[in-house]
């Protein structure tokens, strides 16, 4: 098979895997690949990405224009150039609505907290880029700020996005994305999140070279003051990481659910069982004797 040929049958593949784990419905999701220095190859729109065959590809420019194919390429065509353009490395862009990590899309909760080594040593943080409309030039312009120095990120009620060294390692980002958002989750649910301390989050950071992992930026924690905001995103993964003070795990209780929080002092909820209220009110009617 022709390097072409190879690339075709790959995205087929990985859209059929995404289509699998629930990471796109419908036609949603969208792939694509360099093809040498000049061109991409890329999934067409209104397809399903569970369904597709390898002749029903799109060729373009790096400008978008159609070189090859009979079908039109992605909506979200100007999010893939602006990712390559932005990214020279970059051989590879996965898009998809995984649940999961969609969720804390549409939740605003970015996935930044030092949590797992593995994600720590590969992807870093993963933020959420601001909300843009899908299939515009919003878009880009969202995910502009953050590509330079991530993998992988959230787009704001929509998404996520992965790139990578070639095709599978961006479609791994994504699983790797999905699956830390449903620990995450879980932790969340259980009520606390026990956070890696920042002195351990360093060493991971310098075993990525041992590992011969290639992240597109260092970590900084989270209470450094860069220059503005934008610069730090643009130059460095953002981590949630407290000092452990010789601990290398840091425990950390969550707020309670954003829903039983908005009350607070004399407004807050409180819950008594029947035998406790009962008491409670024995005791004011004694009192009043
Ligand atoms: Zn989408």
């Amino acid at each position: 098979m022709s390097a072409e040929s190879t690339l075709r049958a790959d995205i087929v593949e990985v859209g059929r895997r995404m289509y699998a784990r629930g990471y796109t419905a419908s036609n949603d999701g969208n792939i694509s690949v360099r093809l040498g220095n000049d061109r991409l190859l890329m999934t067409p729109k209104s397809v399903c990405k569970g369904f597709m065959t390898p002749d029903m590809m799109c060729i373009t420019d790096l400008n978008g224009r159609k070189l090859q194919g009979d079908r039109d390429p992605s909506t979200e065509m100007l999010m893939h150039l602006e990712v390559y353009r932005q990214r020279p490395d970059a051989q590879a862009v996965v898009h998809a609505h995984p649940p999961i990590a969609t969720g804390f899309a549409v939740a605003g909760i970015p996935l930044n907290r030092a949590v797992l080594a593995e994600v720590l040593t590969t992807l870093g943080s993963i933020p959420i880029a601001e909300y843009a409309t899908p299939s515009t030039q919003e878009l880009p312009d969202a995910v502009r700020k953050y590509i330079k120095a991530h993998d992988g990120m959230l787009l704001a009620n929509h998404g996520a996005l992965t790139v990578g060294a070639d095709l599978y390692s961006a479609y791994y980002k994504m699983e790797t994305i999905e699956h830390f958002a449903k620990i995450s989750l879980v932790a969340r649910l259980l009520g606390r999140e026990n956070l890696i301390a920042r002195e351990e989050v360093e060493r991971l950071q310098e075993l990525r070279g041992t590992y011969g992992i290639k992240a597109p930026a260092p970590i900084c924690a989270d209470d450094t003051s860069p220059p503005s905001a934008a610069d730090a995103a643009a130059l460095c993964q953002v981590v949630e990481a407290p000092f452990g003070g010789g601990q290398r795990l840091v425990p950390d209780v969550l707020p309670p659910a954003a829903a039983d929080s908005g009350r607070t002092g004399a407004d807050a909820e409180i819950r008594l069982t029947y035998r406790e209220l009962s008491n409670l009110i024995e005791d004011a009617v004694r009192s009043l004797k």
